[in-house]
């Protein structure tokens, strides 16, 4: 779940507070981003989920659509937008913007519980 939080807990308050772009999808929306967390899964298996959740939000978010950010810096600096959280607010409450995120949810879930079922479980052996 921190996976897929981990774009927008770094780049919302980043880019809309901080950097004078008023633009969320910054350096944790790349793909760079995505690979280096992915580097770090493979390197260190108790950080894959992490990066099952940082690339899920990619997907999500249709990183796909904005190369300028998913491929930055190969495509120049990073665009400034118009955003507002009105803006924000009113693709939340769209059908299409609820289902990305139903779907988001669904996936972490279904993930979730995937990893419950094939943790290892430890034993407790009691001596009389
Ligand atoms: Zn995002």
């Amino acid at each position: 779940m921190l996976g897929a939080l981990l774009p927008d807990i770094i780049d919302k308050p980043l880019g809309h507070l901080i950097l004078p772009q008023n633009n969320g999808r910054i350096f944790a929306h790349t793909i760079l981003f995505a690979l280096i967390v992915f580097t770090i899964g493979l390197l260190w298996q108790k950080a894959m989920p992490l990066a099952y959740g940082v690339i899920t939000h990619h997907l999500l978010d249709n990183m796909y659509l904005d190369p300028v950010s998913s491929l930055w810096p190969l495509m120049g600096p990073f665009e400034s937008s118009d955003f507002s959280y009105m803006t924000w607010l009113d693709h939340l409450v769209r059908p299409i913007g609820f289902l990305g995120e139903v779907a988001g949810l669904a996936l972490i879930a279904w993930w979730s519980l995937g990893y419950l079922r094939r943790r290892p479980r430890t034993s407790k052996t009691i001596y009389n």
